[in-house]
């Protein structure tokens, strides 16, 4: 009998270390190599925002994805990958990008994300690619002129979910009240219809609204400073690093340059070469 329970318990010590060795084993999808995977297939998979004008809008005509942030990726993919490197796009929004790039629906995400400290927390990020700061969408012949303007109880501002904005706002106008929509599309379609009387995010982004509805401007300067960086899942320093690397070589050749010239250059009002730095 002794034996028996002797026997027993040496089983079922070997059958929780095989369950704690193979639980080690089978890695969860953000947790595997990305960089390893993205050689395999020849692919990387960017997050992008389809919704936004300037850096990642679809193009309904034949359903393309177009922007700064897609042109970035494009760049980034090939100079990680090599000249046959493709980039595949999968569409996110400000509330979607972090829980698709955790669930690993995604490798990267180039998506007008602003480098903060509470997001450090849960996902790395790439140093910044583009600098943009956080201003105001008005009707034309508003009276609101700046921040100050709207700092009053009973005005009403709009601003998209999962965006930093909404914060930054509320920190600098705590009177207002701040009314979160879902995407870019909706946010603008809103201050068209008068529920707010101004629509808060960076500059980069109001002025693409801007430049499709002439009867809007952009107010107030940038009130904050919004460093772009590309974020990855945590514990994949190695593709950081090559992404880093990829980011220095498309600023020294030139390319950078370039990109940025493409969507911005003619933007009034907008300062490229303070959004390279
Ligand atoms: N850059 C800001 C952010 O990361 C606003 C733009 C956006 O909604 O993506 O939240």
């Amino acid at each position: 009998m002794k034996k028996i329970i002797r026997y027993l318990g040496l089983l079922t010590s070997l059958c929780l270390l095989v369950m704690v060795l193979s639980s080690c084993g089978s890695k969860k999808a953000s947790d595997q190599s990305v960089l390893s995977r993205a050689k395999q297939t020849n692919t990387i998979v960017w997050g992008v925002k389809a919704d936004t004008k300037l850096f990642g809008l679809m193009d309904v005509k034949d359903s393309q994805i177009k922007g700064f942030d897609v042109d970035m990726a494009k760049a980034l993919t090939k100079q990680i990958l090599g000249p046959t490197g493709k980039a595949s796009f999968i569409q996110v929004s400000s509330q979607t990008r972090i829980p698709l790039l955790k669930n690993g629906n995604i490798d990267a995400v180039i998506a007008t994300m602003t480098i903060t400290p509470d997001r450090q927390k849960v996902v790395d990020f790439s140093n910044h690619y583009f600098n943009a700061g956080q201003s105001l969408l008005v009707k034309k012949g508003s009276p609101i002129k700046s921040v100050k303007d709207l700092n009053k109880s009973g005005t009403q501002v709009l601003a998209v979910t999962g965006a930093n904005s909404v914060a930054n706002f509320q920190k600098v106008a705590p009177k207002a009240k701040v009314l979160e929509l879902q995407d870019y599309a909706q946010a603008l379609q809103a201050l068209k219809s008068g529920q707010g009387k101004a629509l808060t995010t960076d500059n980069g982004i109001l002025l693409g609204m801007a430049v499709e509805n002439p009867g809007y401007k952009v107010v107030g300067g940038a009130f904050t400073k919004e460093p772009y960086g590309i974020a990855v899942n945590k514990g994949q320093k190695t593709f950081v690093k090559k992404i880093n690397q990829a980011l220095k070589q498309l600023r020294a050749n030139g390319e950078y340059d370039k990109i940025v010239k493409k969507w911005f250059g003619n933007i009034s009002g907008f300062d490229y070469k303070e959004a390279e730095k």
